[in-house]
């Protein structure tokens, strides 16, 4: 089990702050380090480590290479098709807002991520810095005055 980055302390000034600790290790349980709040880190972030952990916990490390990942993700992206497959397009969108259908959106679309964070574990993609740089990339090439309410060329 890895080190913990982060740990909450105190320090002598009495406000509480951040510091970097790697003699602290995580839980074997949760994946969690101690004292680690989920308010003390990204979302992405902690599924980073409930995942880390289930894996761990069930010696699958071996089955997570990156083409497995790959493909787990391309079939769970396939599960979430399923589910809109027949629909008509023009009731899809309202059917996505309401149970059934929404529960099962949510599944799938949980699986999908889940596979998607590991992989990037796997691989030591830092996704939300990845993610933010290309929301950022892309906000630069498709500046709002210029699109707003046409859709993306293809280049
Ligand atoms: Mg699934």
């Amino acid at each position: 089990m890895g080190a913990c980055p982060w740990v909450a302390t105190k320090p002598a000034g009495g406000l509480s702050g951040r510091v970097l600790n790697s003699s602290r290790t995580t839980d074997l349980a949760t994946g969690m380090c101690p004292g680690w709040h989920s308010r003390d880190v990204s979302d992405l972030e902690d599924l980073r480590h409930r995942m880390r952990a289930f894996t761990n916990e069930r010696d699958w490390e071996q089955f997570h290479d990156p083409k497995s990942l790959l493909l787990a993700i391309v079939g769970e992206v396939g599960e979430l098709s399923e589910l809109f497959q027949w629909l008509p397009a023009t009731d899809a969108s309202d059917l996505a807002q309401e149970d059934p259908l929404k529960s099962r959106v949510a599944e799938e679309m949980s699986d999908v991520l889940l596979y998607l964070v590991r992989l990037a574990d796997v691989l030591g993609i830092d996704l939300h810095a990845a993610a933010v740089a290309k929301i950022e990339a892309a906000g630069e090439r498709f500046a709002a005055d210029e699109v707003r309410g046409t859709a993306p060329a293809k280049h």
